[in-house]
């Protein structure tokens, strides 16, 4: 018998977990499945930008050999030129770290900083990979709620009283996924103070940063402070719907003066993979310094307003289901009232789903939400996909009774 690795043990990703191999096996038996399991934009008839896939396109054939470990310096300064018209001060080059998507990034990050038994405090509900990335680094995950009476705001309270010594560092979702809160200046300032008082480090996960509905303001966590170590993540996967290629960022800023042997930490991992996707990083500053397509598909006008009007729309007229509006990304975290429907499992709930109506969709205990009466919507099909869909969803629910 061979078996995995006890490192493995409590790490999961529900978003191609037992679910999807179940419509995978739908699939096979010739259903045609409504996967909204994973923000996944090309599948849905979105394109990147044109000068982004046309200059990855040129770069091909310089991009045959390995890069620096840390990416393309043409990239990372590009970078720098993002960051610091944002605002955020004294960025070098050095500190920025290309990756295969900031999937990998993460781990790297995570794994660079944890003990074993050290604690981070991520949001609940959350982007699933940053709970499996603390528990595979030997961490302990330590779920701060996020409040859905507050517009998914995160409960300060909440996270000052789970602070301790053995807590490294607090992750940041922002734009969230799976809520869509984008969070004000006001609470992201309590954050950086409470990180700096206990000396963590924030993890600021940015990668929805131009996917901002209604004139939503958005704050980078690192404009914030000098005096914290913020780690911030982007990339090309959302804001440029090219999640295919696999392009990712991190930036070190603020109190590096404190963190060098951890900035070693991260050089060492990055270099163990070599470097990320040549031909995607050739790709970077095009994408930040050409045109902004998301920003037009964001509007009211736009693919992604609209559909973010359909769902919400439609969700809100389901009888036993309530819904936050998100100010950012694509997704949406309704809330069932499991009284109603006799629903006592949200993975059962997402089973019968699939199977009676062919749509996947991510129950909320697969993005670490304690409580089993919520579940996640992608709104990425467009219009008439996904008006068929949320009606599948609702007949589905006309006379759902949990057995
Ligand atoms: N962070 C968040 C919040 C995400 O939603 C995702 C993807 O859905 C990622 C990180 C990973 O993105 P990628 O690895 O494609 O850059």
């Amino acid at each position: 018998m061979i078996k995995r690795s006890e490192r493995l043990n409590n790490v999961s990703y529900d978003l191609c977990g037992p679910l999807y191999e179940r419509a995978k096996e739908l699939e096979v038996l010739g259903h045609k499945i409504i996967k909204l399991n994973i923000g996944n934009p090309a599948p849905f008839g979105f394109d990147a930008p044109t000068a982004v896939t046309e200059q990855i396109i040129r770069s091909l054939s310089q991009a045959q050999g390995y890069s620096d470990h840390k990416g393309l310096l043409s990239a990372r300064e590009a970078i720098k030129r993002y960051y610091t018209a944002k605002d955020i001060k004294n960025i070098h080059t050095e500190d920025i770290c290309l990756g295969n998507g900031v999937s990998e990034l993460i781990m790297q990050a995570v794994q660079a900083l944890l003990n074993d038994g050290d604690e981070v405090l991520v949001p609940s509900p959350d982007y699933p990979l940053w709970t499996a990335a603390v528990r595979f680094a030997g961490g302990k995950a330590v779920h701060y709620r996020c409040d859905e009476e507050a517009d998914w705001y995160p409960d300060l309270n909440d996270i000052k009283s789970k602070i301790n010594s053995r807590t490294r560092a607090i992750v940041i979702i922002n734009p969230n996924n799976p809520t869509g809160a984008v969070y004000s200046q006001e609470l992201l300032q309590e954050l950086v103070k409470l990180a700096e008082e206990h000396n963590l480090v924030l993890f600021s996960d940015e990668i929805y940063d131009k996917i901002l509905y209604d004139n939503t303001i958005y704050t980078s966590t690192a404009t914030l402070s000098e005096e914290v170590l913020c780690v911030t993540f982007g990339g090309l996967s959302k804001n440029y719907l090219a999640a295919g290629f696999r392009a990712g960022w991190m930036l070190v800023s603020g109190a590096k003066h404190k963190a060098k042997a951890y900035l070693d930490g991260l050089n060492t991992m990055a270099s163990l993979r070599v470097c990320s996707n040549v031909p995607a990083q050739f790709a970077i500053e095009t994408a930040l310094e050409g045109e902004q397509t998301i920003l037009d598909l964001t509007l009211p006008t736009g693919r992604l307003g609209q559909q973010r009007a359909i769902t919400y729309e439609k969700l809100t007229a389901i009888p036993g289901i309530t819904c936050v509006k998100p100010m950012g990304a694509f997704y949406m975290f309704p809330k069932l009232d499991v009284k109603k429907f006799n629903i006592e499992s949200d993975q059962h709930f997402a089973l019968d789903l699939l199977i009676e109506q062919h749509v996947l969709l991510v129950p909320g205990t697969g993005f670490n939400f304690q409580q089993y009466d919520h579940f996640r919507v992608v709104y990425l099909p467009e219009p008439t996909e996904l008006s068929n869909t949320l009606d599948r969803l609702t007949n589905f629910l006309k006379t759902y009774q949990q057995q």
